[in-house]
């Protein structure tokens, strides 16, 4: 681990990946919380094509209550945090995030990859069109396109699909100065792997995590605790 103190001018590219950490102070609960579930279910009952495909109403169900409760909650100092970054360096931060809860945008984030989708969002699976939820029928148990009455879909990348965005985000990495990682566990790839490809191409690795993930020999430094309460004062020293 490198003991030397961080410090990011404006013409350095920082990259950040967040994971559901992140969200964690905003209420909205983590995917590994102990049990290994995802809000009482098993991933693959919920988060795969299979799973869809199955039992739909069920998926749906899922995601309406994923789709709830993001709304409801409110973004943290975390979040709040790198905004703050990204107005310090415009265009030269970029934030890859694994949530599908849409906080990062309502704090206020730009330059955002969301590359698992987002739960304000559903898809036809005919046609491709793209709704927003908040202009569907919820109580309709499984929503239909009003175009051509396919059946929607929560526009969420499930286990087994490719993430959005792939391309943009290995350029991003590639051309990396810093390459900081919030609140992740380092299991769900192919975002586990980023921080790996991110190093050995020269970036300086930064990771704030709960506890210590799986991938954590890859970071150059590592900062254990809560990122509402460890990020605003990071970045108050690096900047
Ligand atoms: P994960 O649940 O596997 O890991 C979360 C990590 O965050 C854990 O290592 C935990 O120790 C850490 N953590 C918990 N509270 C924290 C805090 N306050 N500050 C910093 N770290 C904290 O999450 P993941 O790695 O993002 O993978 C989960 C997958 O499930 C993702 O692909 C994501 O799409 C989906 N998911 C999304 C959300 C969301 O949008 N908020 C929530 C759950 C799951
Ligand atoms: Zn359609």
């Amino acid at each position: 681990m490198n003991m030397e103190i961080v410090k990011i001018n404006p013409l350095m590219k920082v990259t950040v990946l967040t994971g559901a950490g992140i969200s964690a102070e905003s209420g909205i609960k983590t995917f590994r919380d102990g049990d290994g579930l995802w809000e009482n279910h098993k991933v693959e009952q919920v988060a795969t094509p299979e799973a869809f495909e199955i039992n739909p109403e069920l998926v749906w169900d899922f995601y309406k209550q994923r789709y709830q409760a993001s709304v409801n909650a409110i973004p943290n100092q975390g979040h709040y945090a790198l905004v703050k970054l990204e107005k310090a360096l415009g265009s030269n931060f970029k934030l890859i995030t694994q949530n599908v809860d849409g906080l990062h945008h309502r704090a206020g984030s730009r330059n955002i990859l969301d590359m698992h989708g987002n739960v304000e969002r559903c898809f036809c699976t005919k046609c491709r069109k793209h709704f927003k939820l908040s202009d569907i029928d919820m109580n309709v148990r499984l929503p239909l396109c009003s175009d051509c009455h396919g059946l929607l879909r929560p526009d969420i990348v499930w286990f087994g699909e490719i993430p959005y965005h792939l391309d943009a985000i290995e350029r991003l990495i590639l051309n990396s100065n810093i390459f900081i990682v919030i609140g992740t566990s380092g299991t769900v790839y192919p975002a586990a792997g980023f921080v790996m490809t991110a190093k050995y191409k020269g970036a300086v690795t930064i990771g704030i995590n709960l506890e210590k993930p799986h991938n954590i020999d890859y970071f150059d430094h590592f900062y254990v605790g809560k990122a509402g309460d460890l990020l605003p004062e990071l970045i108050k020293q690096w900047l």
